[in-house]
């Protein structure tokens, strides 16, 4: 059955790091150590400044199970900086030339936790031109899963820059919002002004939109703030990664910039406490809109609290594909409050879909598969329509549309033109 959907929306993405997963060397299929000698270059973002640098492996994949060694780079890589990161994010496997640069001994060639974040931070960034080339694969592969709209959570000044001359370019098939992200107080100043001065570029498929900032963490890592201890014992509810005092001078100078906040909670308790905020700087005069990222548990109340605010709820029905192995083990109690887009639909607060890649894939199949499957595991159906849901909601934001055959993506016409998802 063949059906047309507006304006088809991912409503939660990271889209840089979309395209550097897109072109860079990823090693999640290296079948062994020695296998680095094989791996394709050609064509990736594989160097930075000279740096060879790969994402992705796991020696529990590979036949002996062992770790790798900066000996095994060194014969392969003898002349340049190897900097290769475990699957984890938490070890990486470097060569000798790669330490020399670094300043660094090790006789394995392992760094782990902090000695491997800072020197990853070390490494020289991408070059525009490889820039350019992972916006272009990063749309290439929204548009092939069918969507003609994003939201970007991750902006900078030079990807605003770069966007603005692809779009002159007539380079952009994406429709993109942009959101700057800020870790602590002292960055939100500058991230603001960012924000004001992207929105003076008069532009048809960009717009600069607000700042988004994390407050709590995620259910796998058990640090999204819970209101009751995670699998129901001991005392471990989870954290909070700001102050109320700190998020409440967000809130405030965000609002009285006319820009979005856009807050990252995964918990309930996370969430309840963003929009009790939201209610007490309203009550002072602050007006703006909140976007709550992820919202995976709610409690009634909170929604209820939702209902005077200019709210809406940014939620990935795919991440519930993956969670649901343990999701009722980790929320017990809280479980009836999980995943709550029919709750939310109910009272009328409204609610986008996305699928936050490069966390998970960007697909609307998947989330798809997410809302129909997971009423058999108690969590309630939703009864929205899913082109207006999965749609973005300004219909004066370029005209475009997709069509959808099936489990395939048959057709996508974007800003005038149907594009080529072939090529
Ligand atoms: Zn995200």
């Amino acid at each position: 059955m063949l059906f047309k959907i507006p304006r088809l929306y991912d409503s939660h993405t990271h889209f840089l790091a979309t395209g550097e997963f897109a072109t860079g060397l990823m090693l999640f299929d290296l079948p062994s150590a020695e296998a680095i000698r094989y791996v394709e270059l050609q064509g990736k973002t594989a160097f930075r400044g000279g740096w060879l640098v790969g994402f992705g492996w796991d020696e529990n994949k590979w036949p002996d199970k062992r770790l790798p060694n900066k000996k095994q780079l060194d014969e392969i890589f003898p002349n340049y900086p190897v900097y290769l990161a475990r699957a984890d994010g938490h070890t990486a496997w470097v060569n000798s030339a790669a330490l020399k640069e670094l300043g660094l001994q090790s006789e394995s060639g392992l760094l782990s936790e902090k000695d491997h974040l800072q020197s990853f931070d070390r490494i020289p960034p991408f070059e525009k031109a490889q820039q350019r080339q992972q916006i272009l694969a990063a749309c290439k592969l929204y548009n092939r899963a069918g969507f003609t709209h994003i939201r970007d959570m991750s902006c900078t000044d030079s990807l605003w820059n770069l966007l603005v001359g692809m779009e002159e370019a007539n380079e952009l098939t994406l429709a993109i919002e942009e959101n700057y992200t800020v870790h602590e107080l002292n960055q939100l100043d500058g991230a603001i002004a960012s924000v004001l001065m992207a929105r003076k570029t008069p532009s048809r498929l960009l717009r600069a939109k607000g700042i988004k900032f994390f407050y709590d963490g995620s259910l796998g890592s058990e640090t999204a703030l819970l209101s009751r201890p995670y699998n129901g014992e001991g005392d471990n509810v989870g954290k909070t990664l700001w102050s109320l005092e700190d998020a409440e001078e967000v809130f405030k100078l965000t609002w009285a910039a006319g820009l979005e906040v856009s807050v990252h909670t995964i918990g309930d308790e996370a969430a309840h406490q963003m929009v009790k905020l939201a209610r007490k700087i309203s009550a002072q005069g602050f007006v703006g809109r909140l976007n709550l990222e992820h919202a995976q548990v709610l409690r009634p109340e909170t929604i209820q609290a939702m209902k005077p605010l200019h709210v809406r709820c940014h939620m990935q029905p795919c991440h519930w594909l993956s969670d649901r192995k343990w999701l009722q083990q980790k929320l017990r109690g809280l479980y009836s409050y999980a995943f709550p887009w029919e709750a939310l639909k109910n009272a009328q607060i409204p609610i986008s879909f996305g699928c936050d890649s490069p966390i998970e894939p960007s697909s609307f199949f998947a989330n798809r598969q997410a809302l129909e499957e997971s009423p058999k595991d108690r969590i309630k159906r939703f009864t929205g329509d899913l082109a207006i849901y999965h749609g973005h909601p300004d219909a004066t934001f370029t005209d475009s549309w997709t069509v959808i055959d099936g489990d395939r993506i048959q057709e996508v016409f974007f800003d005038g033109q149907i594009l080529d998802l072939e090529s």
